[in-house]
């Protein structure tokens, strides 16, 4: 699966990235010149905005693509590019937040996050996903439908592209 660095002005895109399961650096605190180091070292494909970087990249040899348009756009064209499936599985997806890996918790498990969501929810919901590294806490409520919602208008998109 690749890895990806995405530019300050690409947080949405970085999102899907991380719920679709792909390790993505993504820090506001970032400086173009670094994203472009961070790729080169740790091999990760740079996706950016900023026509110059893009440029530099490409004369530095380092995998990168310019991102354009609405935000639909970019997912779109991102996942076209790498063949990413527009799917949130939570055995596979990241944590959107901070990019750390998720733990399913189920069953005893739960009493994990007891204390961190409203009990209405630990009582209603049998599994969770917990990110070890900034403590979120994922479940399939309202939020998760909204985000399988957009995955599939953007599969519907990718679609009539490919038509
Ligand atoms: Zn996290």
């Amino acid at each position: 699966m690749n890895k990806f660095v995405v530019d300050a002005m690409l947080g949405k895109l970085a999102l899907w990235l991380r719920l679709t399961g792909h390790d993505t650096i993504y820090d506001t605190d970032v400086h173009d010149d670094e994203l472009l180091e961070i790729a080169k070292k740790t091999g990760r494909i740079l996706l950016t905005s900023d026509e110059e970087l893009f440029e530099r990249a490409q004369n530095a040899k380092v995998e990168s693509m310019l991102v354009r348009g609405t935000v639909d756009d970019r997912v779109v064209d991102v996942f076209i590019r790498y063949g990413i499936k527009p799917e949130v599985d939570p055995r596979i997806a990241r944590c959107s937040k901070c990019n750390g890996g998720l733990i399913e918790l189920t069953g005893s498990g739960k009493e994990l996050i007891k204390n961190i969501v409203f009990e209405q929810t630990y009582n209603h919901y049998d599994t969770f996903w917990f990110c070890n590294d900034c403590e979120s806490v994922y479940f399939m409520g309202g939020h998760w439908k909204n985000m399988i919602e957009y995955m599939n208008r953007i599969a519907a998109q990718i679609k009539s592209r490919k038509d």
